[in-house]
């Protein structure tokens, strides 16, 4: 025997659990009923494709037993079942460091949390809800020995040689249940939870029970051994839709995808003549919490025949996609077809791409009602971004799916709505990409913009400066950035004169002595109405780069651009410093009018305090 301690990450969710959950303990048989489906899905696929199964007889089924006497649940499964290191890894540890990071990002605000944990598979820990104690025996398919795996869920579990090997592979949970989970024992609240949560899980649960006897006068005359299948085992998107009630369609969601809220949505298609298949897809209310993270889990599965052959493959669907759930079930690929090379497949690929134009359009379905669109994109928006990067054959219609703000709206804005309302010989779609966290509406950039009345969209996500710089055009109407050449193209009635440049000839030069080292170049531009100065960058698609580099961690190799600062020659401050002779203050003058523009432009300053006291030399020579 061997004793082992649960990984952090363990206890802080079984102790999430018991808080947050406890309104809805019922679930936990769902998840292990869940669990042991997936595992006899994996010794099913595991017979169809590995020789070494291929002659192993079993018929697949679930029990759940009822032990009033021992005040306990067992659920039981002939699937693939565990041997001793799978036990440790599988019931003892959390694996994927997305969910690691969940809990660890969890604030400790019992109402926000019990919201979270409801995106994100509670699994098998989740039977410490109701259990005092559990137990749990397993023996692995093709193997000989049985463990046992037991804790009380209190920090620390143990794991030894079973002195009651099993007979046959699989699983068998015992669940000693807590004093107040005596309904659990119930077999008509059972029937109901299984009926509820798990009815087309696709393998027969049969539920055992002892049953009380009485004579005509009511007189207990002894008790008899139950069995029944209490669930259809039919898989549900094999049915006819007019046969699915709403409500099951719901149900089966949960037990997919194992969120405790109703979808927002459903696609059930059967497709017939030519190729063959069937698939039903959910949109989640709520964006999985996983869906940033790089080991996000698949929400697709794939069937062929009825047969599960993957949970796991993140193609089958395009990557923006992946917070779709749901089930894809084929007739013609071969049954024993290896996940490897599933990639390659050209039935797949069919699939895969009318699939994706079935979800598009339901999305532009709900895009037709702005408000609902708006819930929608605010949880959406961002991934379905990242298929403007990849999925050029879809790119028009993503694109028609885009919402930004933008400096004339406080709605979010289609590319058709700015479209439409283009001021009249307006030359392109302008944008502002911005640094996340900016303050836009103050950018001097956009003064004149503003000026003549034309709307500017906000790249404001982090996800656009690295996407947005790819999209070139929106039906026939070019995009350029605000700061960039062909932007002045727009203003080309407003150059800077030769005379203009004559005349700040001396002022520039002092500016760059000043500025040296910390600026590219100084220059005179139109390029604002109100402000003294801005800043640009000589290349600003730069900024894209820079933030995959940040985002990927490598501050150290993001090459620093360096700023150039712009003059607005007409700006009262340039006409009189035009006129001073003091070259010591100018120079002073320059530094404080380079820091505002950087103020402006990243809403902090790295020297606040050399800027401080700048501003209060000028102060105390003004008071
Ligand atoms: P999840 O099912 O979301 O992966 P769980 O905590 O419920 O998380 O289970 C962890 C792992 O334990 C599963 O991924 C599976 O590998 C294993 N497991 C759980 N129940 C069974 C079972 N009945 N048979 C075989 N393996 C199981």
């Amino acid at each position: 025997m061997s004793k082992h301690i649960f990984q952090t990450e363990v206890n802080q969710l079984l102790d999430l659990m018991i808080h947050s959950l406890y309104s809805n303990k019922e679930i936990f048989l769902r998840e292990l009923i869940s669990n042991a489906s997936d595992a006899l899905e994996k010794l099913q696929y595991l017979t169809h494709t590995d020789d070494s199964y291929k002659y192993l007889s079993y018929t697949p089924r679930i029990n759940v037993i009822l032990d009033k006497e021992e005040r306990k649940i067992i659920v039981t499964d002939n699937g693939i079942g565990m041997n001793e290191a799978e036990l440790t890894d599988n019931l003892g540890t959390i694996a994927r460091s997305g969910t690691k990071g969940f809990l660890n990002n969890m604030v400790g605000d019992k109402k926000k949390d019990s919201a979270l944990i409801g995106q994100f598979g509670v699994g098998f820990y989740s039977a410490f809800m109701v259990a005092k104690e559990i137990h749990v025996s397993s023996m692995k398919a093709l193997e000989q020995n049985t463990h046992l795996w037991k804790s009380d869920g209190k920090g620390e579990y143990e794991i030894s040689t079973s002195d009651a090997p099993q007979e046959e592979f699989g699983t068998r949970i015992s669940v000693f249940l807590k004093d107040d989970a005596e309904e659990f024992l119930e077999h008509y609240r059972i029937k109901e939870i299984i009926r509820r949560y798990s009815d087309h899980i696709p393998f027969p649960i049969f539920l055992h029970y002892k049953q009380k006897e009485y004579d005509k006068d009511h007189k207990e005359t002894g008790e008899t051994q139950k069995e029944e299948q209490v669930n259809k085992a039919s898989a549900l998107w094999r049915l006819s839709k007019s046969a699915i009630k709403d409500e099951e369609y719901k149900e089966f969601y949960k037990s997919l995808s194992h969120d405790s809220d109703d979808p927002l949505l459903w696609v059930h298609t059967k497709i017939e003549g030519g190729l063959e298949y069937t698939t039903l897809f959910y949109f989640p209310k709520k964006a999985p919490f996983d869906l940033y993270r790089a080991d996000y889990r698949s929400g697709v599965k794939l069937y062929v025949k009825r047969v599960f052959i993957t949970d796991d493959d993140k193609e089958l669907l395009p990557t923006y996609l992946r917070f779709v759930r749901g089930i894809i079930d084929s007739e013609d690929l071969p049954l024993n077809v290896s996940r490897e090379v599933l990639q390659q497949n050209k039935i797949l690929a069919n699939i895969k791409s009318a699939s994706t134009k079935k979800i598009l359009s339901e999305i532009e379905n709900i895009a037709n009602d702005e408000e609902s669109y708006k819930s929608f994109y605010k949880e959406y928006g961002r991934v379905l971004k990242e298929g403007l990067y990849g999925d050029f054959e879809n790119r028009e219609r993503l694109m028609e799916l885009m919402r930004f703000p933008s400096s004339t709206n406080e709605e979010l804005v289609s590319f058709k709505t700015y479209k439409a309302r283009m001021q009249e010989g307006q030359k392109a779609i302008y944008y502002i990409l911005m640094q996340s966290g900016q303050s836009i509406h103050e950018s001097p950039l956009l003064e004149r913009f503003k000026k003549k009345n034309i709307e500017v969209l906000y790249f404001n996500e982090e996800i656009d400066t690295i996407v947005m710089p790819s999209v070139h055009e929106y039906q026939g109407v070019k995009l350029y950035a605000i700061d960039s050449k062909e932007a002045d193209e727009e203003f080309a009635d407003e150059k800077v004169s030769a005379d203009e440049e004559k005349r700040f000839e001396g002022l520039i030069s002092t500016f760059k002595e000043s500025l040296s080292e910390k600026v590219e170049d100084v220059r005179l531009s139109k390029k604002m109405v109100d402000s003294p100065v801005c800043i640009v960058y000589s290349d600003s698609s730069n900024i894209a780069l820079k933030n995959l580099m940040r985002q990927m961690g490598q501050t150290a190799q993001i090459p620093e651009s360096k700023p150039i600062l712009e003059i607005n020659p007409d700006h009262s401050i340039f006409t009189k410093l035009l006129l001073a002779d003091d070259d010591t203050r100018i120079r002073e003058y320059a530094l404080l009018l380079f820091e505002e523009a950087l103020l402006l432009e990243n809403g902090s300053l790295a020297d606040a305090g050399d800027f401080v006291k700048r501003i209060n030399k000028v102060l105390e020579r003004s008071v």
